[in-house]
């Protein structure tokens, strides 16, 4: 079960195969390997990019087995 790596809520909506909305602070991300990738929804549209407001250690999935 993946969390939101922003707000690390569980209300995760899936838009696309392998692309992800969150319920609670409005970003789309996506998993790449062990990592998400964030993205902004602009008002156009378009998609930004919120890596930069993250560390590589909060992009990285927590397995939690
Ligand atoms: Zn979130």
């Amino acid at each position: 079960m993946l969390n939101c790596p922003n707000c690390h809520s569980k209300d995760i909506g899936k838009i696309a195969n392998n692309q992800y909305y969150c319920w609670s602070c409005f970003i789309e991300f996506a998993v790449e390997g062990d990592r998400y990738i964030t993205f902004q929804v602009e008002e156009d549209g378009s998609l930004s990019s919120l890596d930069d407001l993250f560390t590589e250690d909060e992009l990285r999935i927590q397995q939690s087995f």
